[in-house]
């Protein structure tokens, strides 16, 4: 473990981790294992870093908590539904999306308390100056949406810190260098000035949907979204050239008081999801150069479907806070034998072409600046912006759902349809590890992604709110009869 070169002083580091999130298994043959983050920490423990970190076990969010940004009624039915009561939910299951994607599970509402509590005291410590940067493993997921679970996430944790962020900060920078768009934090803050959203994400045929580049925010909010839609492949250098130039821009011209970065480990090479290349320290090249920013920092997780490149990452993004970069030897811990063989802690990249030209990654970052330049610098922010709370007022959650117009008034539906997807993004896997089959669903084409959103911080009611992209046909992440090696188990 080496000292960071160039570092002129140590972090305050608060690192948020609770045991029971390895305990949640989202079922057979699902991508998404929260033992991961068990994994992570246990590389966290060993290369000896909880001497560098204040360690916290965050206290669960509550549904009260939760239902600062979601809907009463989503957040409830979440904490009543059980595997073995759901027979009499059908209804509701397909209502809120909790099915398929994003099934229902032993101790579901537990999972959600910790991943959003973690990333909800995170910001609350970062607020009151009890730290520089805060790490919430367990937190990332940035798909979940009001009134509906999405791409395996269900209460949007980083929704919930930013809110939190927003009550001390005028304006929050959200940077998202998971694979996939980062549409529920995009579409929360869609309509306000306050929070600047930044995703880097594969876009064309592929889960959300969402995330063009075009897509810039509404009202107040416009030229305060940033897509960067990128192809298949993108390796090391490419990344860079593109996320330190754009975020560079972004911070003169937003200029933000506090930063939320969305490390989804789904952007490494090998992921048995997504389809970037990135080594990592390629990803971790991004934390790197946020943190240099000197702004409060809430580092969340995210995506990550190779459970021990997942770990590797953040475990060495974790010593990248601390200041300090961990050695190449994977240290015995509880899961050493999942490092074999090798025993390295590096995540190499493959041999994959790179479809990002660099005529398509200069054409897209001209269109970002420019569009950048249309924003005429931070705006001004009054104190009565700040977004209530409940426990600042009381929130009825009915009279929410009459700020959406009566037209645009309707609930993602259950697919109809599904047809499989042309094989193109299928059996990624570089290591063998069993094939993969990806959907693609057809939705009705007024079931646009993203109509009957509202901003939560409009402040009445925005009939001309157009969705962030309004593509109509979803890649879906995966079908229910998935068929997944389940070797990392
Ligand atoms: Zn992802």
């Amino acid at each position: 473990m080496e000292s960071l070169t160039g570092e002129t002083q140590k972090k305050r580091v608060c690192y948020f981790f609770d045991s029971d999130i390895g305990g949640f298994h989202y079922g057979p043959g699902h991508p998404m294992k929260p033992t991961r983050v068990r994994m992570c920490h246990a590389l966290v423990m060993n290369y000896g870093l909880y001497k560098k970190m204040e360690i916290f076990r965050a206290k669960p969010a509550s549904k009260r908590e939760m239902t600062q940004f979601h809907s009463d009624e989503y957040i409830d039915f979440l904490n009543r539904v059980t595997p073995s009561n759901m027979k009499s939910f059908v209804k509701q299951q397909h209502k809120f999306n909790v099915w398929d994607d994003c099934p229902i599970f032993d101790g579901l509402f537990d999972y959600c308390s910790i991943s959003a509590g973690g990333s909800m005291e995170g910001a609350a410590r970062l607020s009151r100056d009890k730290c520089d940067i805060a790490i919430n493993w367990a937190g990332g997921l940035h798909h979940a949406k009001k009134g509906e679970a999405s791409g395996f996430c269900y209460v949007n944790d980083i929704v919930l810190g930013i809110l939190e962020l927003l009550r001390y900060h005028q304006r929050v920078l959200y940077i998202d260098i998971d694979v996939h768009h980062g549409d529920g934090v995009e579409e929360a803050f869609y309509t306000t000035d306050r929070v600047m959203t930044c995703s880097f994400h594969k876009y064309g045929e592929f889960f959300p949907g969402t995330g063009e580049l075009r897509d810039v925010g509404v009202q107040k909010g416009k030229y305060h979204a940033m897509n960067f839609p990128l192809r298949d492949g993108i390796s090391d250098e490419n990344y860079k050239s593109v996320f330190e130039p754009v975020i560079t821009k972004v911070i003169e011209t937003f200029d933000p008081s506090a930063i939320v970065l969305q490390c989804g480990t789904d952007s490494l090479s090998g992921d048995k999801l997504g389809s970037f290349n990135l080594s990592m320290k390629g990803h971790a090249n991004c934390v790197k150069f946020v943190k240099s920013f000197n702004r409060p920092l809430l580092l969340v997780g995210g995506g990550g479907y190779t459970m021990r490149n997942v770990s590797r990452a953040w475990a060495y993004e974790t010593g990248l806070a601390v200041g300090v970069e961990l050695g190449p030897e994977i240290p015995v811990n509880e899961y050493y034998e999942y490092f074999g063989p090798e025993y390295q802690l590096n995540v190499k990249p493959s041999n994959a072409d790179d479809l990002n030209t660099r005529t398509y990654l200069d054409r897209v970052k001209r269109i970002i600046f420019d569009n950048l330049r249309h924003m005429g610098g931070p705006p001004s922010v009054q104190m009565q912006d700040i977004p209530s709370l409940p426990h600042d007022e009381d929130m009825d959650d009915d009279d929410d759902d009459e700020l959406i117009p009566p037209d645009v008034r309707r609930h993602r539906r259950l697919l109809d349809s599904r047809r499989q997807a042309d094989g193109e993004l299928s059996d990624s896997d570089d290591e063998g590890e069993g094939g993969r089959r990806n959907h693609k669903s057809d939705r009705d084409s007024d079931e646009k992604l993203g109509t009957g959103m509202v901003g939560i911080l409009a402040a009445g009611p925005t009939s001309a709110h157009a969705g962030p992209s309004g593509q109509t046909t979803v890649e879906r992440i995966l079908s229910s009869k998935m068929d997944v090696d389940e070797q990392e188990d």
